[in-house]
């Protein structure tokens, strides 16, 4: 296998979804804390360790305050 040479840049390995990431400009505050290689990852993470307790957050879906409004007629 060929060397790769991206230009140098540092890469890490996304622990939910197993791809490899490379360094990218919004990170370069903070690399060093970035663990997923993205937003969605992120929350998925997250996601997925609170999936097993949070089973009461769930909110019933609130009546639609649909008026059955009529016109009078005239
Ligand atoms: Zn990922």
């Amino acid at each position: 296998m060929a060397p790769r040479r991206r230009s140098d840049l540092p890469a890490k390995v996304c622990p939910v979804c197993g791809r490899p990431f490379h360094w990218r400009h919004k990170w370069a505050r903070d690399w060093d804390q970035v663990r997923y290689c993205s937003e969605r990852c992120r929350r998925g993470a997250r996601a997925a360790a609170v999936a097993g307790v949070a089973a009461a957050a769930t909110d019933p879906p609130a009546p639609s305050g649909r008026s059955a409004h009529r016109r009078p007629r005239p």
